[in-house]
């Protein structure tokens, strides 16, 4: 597949909603998932090599689109809104939450979920239910470590390791990967994990 070719295809107002804005359930779905300002934005923009696909530095916690990408005919990313900004109503994160949830119980076309995490602060409460929600769906799940290029080559390999650790109960069913958009890092195996997603 070549990600090159992405293009922008339909936006969602949010996730209740999500289903009616979304093709037929058919083909391959990839989602990408991750708190506001990980770096879900440019790590899109990096592995499509297009400068502006999905766009960077929005306004925090401002409810924000569903954007959906196609690759080809068969086969979509969806850029899912960035969670757990402190200003978000406690009531509208629980109605988020669940609407996420049941996106990813129900959309059977769904081959992956990328959860985005900066790599100086990795594994918050809600990346934690992403990873675990998607695993009970039986989605595989990249655990990408983004703006790898901010810590040193050591203190990189141990968050790296501490991540392993921490998600060593879900087995293989979670990859980990340190991301950095800036310099490129770990975009050829990103790319062919997303590649093998496509071809379920
Ligand atoms: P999003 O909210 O998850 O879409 O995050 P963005 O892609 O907008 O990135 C948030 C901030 O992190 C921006 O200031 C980016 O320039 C910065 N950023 C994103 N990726 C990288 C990276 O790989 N390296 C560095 N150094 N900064 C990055």
């Amino acid at each position: 597949i070549d990600f090159r070719k992405a293009k922008f295809l339909i936006s969602a107002p949010d996730i209740a909603h999500l289903d009616q804005y979304l093709p037929g359930d058919i083909g391959v779905e990839i989602a990408f998932a991750g708190r506001s300002n990980a770096g879900k934005s440019s790590a899109l923009n990096a592995l499509t090599e297009q400068k502006s696909l999905a766009r960077t530095s929005k306004t925090p916690g401002r409810t924000q689109l569903i954007n959906v990408f196609e690759l080809d005919a068969d086969r979509r990313l969806v850029d899912l809104p960035g969670y757990g900004f402190a200003q978000v109503p406690l009531a509208l994160k629980n109605k988020w939450q669940q609407a996420l949830g049941e996106y990813l119980q129900k959309r059977a076309c769904l081959s992956g979920v990328v959860v985005l995490m900066d790599i100086r602060h990795p594994l918050k409460d809600l990346d934690m239910q992403m990873i675990e929600w998607a695993v009970l769906s039986h989605i595989p799940v990249l655990a990408l470590l983004t703006k790898s290029d901010k810590l040193t080559q050591s203190v990189k390999t141990k968050t790296v390791n501490e991540v392993r650790k921490a998600l060593a109960e879900f087995g293989d069913k979670v990859q980990i990967e340190p991301f950095s958009s800036l310099k490129g890092t770990g975009k050829p195996k990103v790319l062919g994990i997303l590649n093998e997603w496509c071809h379920p």
